[in-house]
């Protein structure tokens, strides 16, 4: 019966493998990630002067780790400087880690990723990577966690150059980005893209940049749920078999605490083996994912957003001819000639923060409401530009077309 109730869940779950691996389904390529926080934030006991909290925490990690390490998927370990401040100070080892500290242990014994996580409040990256170093590990260059949006508050810049430790003497540098996000995690879901790019700047998180330094991994989004959808959209056909996809399960140190969410994570695994056989999933550690991405896919980047955002001018229709904002005739070419009413059609799952109008790259109009449009009225013959850039969240879409104008 237990059996049957497992396959059903199967089904249900996850959709069916309809061919076997095949070039048009490319692998996506799955992290798990999971977090401690700082005890200011609330979430976390200060595990400096609770040691016990320490304790019931460094198990239930162990708990986890091991069931991922026997499961045969990767696992990077991400830790704020609370956390490992108790790591430095109770943990010199016990049975259940081979005599070492947990840090060692997740490192060298199960071959996991160790990456610094901060919000820098009062520790930085530089810290915190120093509180790795001190048990004996090499902490990653991988920056876990950060803010990418809105452009005043994006650290995508910060990391570019040599961090010097707040309170220990020690430098660090990223070398890859992992996990950005939102202050607060507010609307993050603009964020989300599957797929490894370079960040251009803090302004354009969602755009590549080949001469950008830091490769950022993405998700879409950062659960089972979505995964999901991925992996749907992947049987469907409608992902591109030559680009690279990514995608993380988060998880909270504080769920580790319950045995049975261990063993429901070892059950969606568990139900994912179908996938992993065909090649259409693959465990990866973040750095991992990366050097894959660099000596597999030529470092080539992808950009698959989890939001879709679509942008279009309909009014003037391409290749008709205006006249005092009536629509006359086909003529092959967009002409305008006396007054128009520009139109766009925008649409997106989240809600639409605004569409720009440009007449030869210069901005006319801002509307941030339905229906977008903008009164043309000003003067200009010949040849023009006109183009449309619709904002929501992290997201923009551009439309542009060309026209001749008499007016
Ligand atoms: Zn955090």
């Amino acid at each position: 019966m237990k059996a049957v109730a497992i396959i059903l869940a199967v089904i249900v779950i996850f959709p069916n493998i309809h061919l076997p691996q095949s070039k048009q389904f490319p692998t996506i390529y799955v992290s798990i990630v999971s977090h401690n926080e700082e005890p200011l934030t609330g979430q976390y006991p200060d595990f400096v002067k609770n040691e016990s909290a320490f304790w019931e925490h460094r198990e239930a990690v162990v708990k986890f780790a091991n069931m991922l390490y026997e499961e045969g998927v990767k696992y990077n370990f991400q830790s704020d400087w609370n956390f490992l401040l108790a790591v430095n100070l109770y943990d010199k080892g016990t049975p259940s880690t081979n005599g070492k500290n947990l840090i060692r242990y997740l490192k060298e014994d199960l071959g996991f990723e160790v990456d610094p996580h901060a919000h820098e409040t009062t520790y930085n990256y530089a810290d915190v990577a120093y509180l790795i170093h001190n048990l004996g590990v090499t902490p990653s260059n991988t920056v876990g966690g950060f803010i990418a949006y809105p452009p005043e508050d994006s650290k995508i810049e910060y990391f570019r150059d040599l961090l010097h430790g707040w309170h220990f003497n020690y430098t660090w540098k990223a070398e890859i980005l992992w996990g950005g996000s939102t202050a607060g995690h507010k609307n993050e879901q603009t964020l989300w893209a599957s797929g490894i790019w370079k960040p251009k700047d803090n302004e354009n998180f969602l755009v590549h940049d080949d001469n950008a330094p830091l490769p950022h991994v993405g998700g879409y989004g950062r659960s089972w749920k979505t995964l999901e959808i991925l992996l749907q959209k992947q049987q469907n056909g409608e992902l591109e078999p030559d680009k690279i996809y990514t995608q993380t399960i988060f998880v909270s140190q504080n769920f580790m605490l319950n045995d049975e969410f261990i063993e429901k994570f070892r059950e969606k695994i568990r139900e994912l083996k179908p996938y992993e056989e065909q090649g259409l999933i693959k465990w990866v550690g973040l750095k991992e994912v990366v050097e894959i991405w660099k000596n597999e896919y030529g470092a080539e980047p992808n950009i698959y957003p989890y939001v879709s955002l679509e942008a279009e001018i309909r009014r003037p229709a391409e290749g008709y001819l205006y006249l005092f904002g009536r629509e006359i005739f086909f003529s092959g070419k967009t002409i305008v000639i006396g007054r128009i009413t520009v139109e766009a059609i925008v649409a997106c799952d989240v809600a639409i923060d605004k569409v720009e109008f440009y007449l030869d790259n210069k901005l006319m109009r801002i509307d941030y409401e339905k229906p977008y449009e903008w009164e043309w009225v000003e003067h200009k013959v010949g040849q023009c530009k006109l183009k449309i850039v619709a904002k929501a969240g992290a997201l923009s879409k551009e439309d542009e077309i060309e026209a001749i104008a008499m007016k």
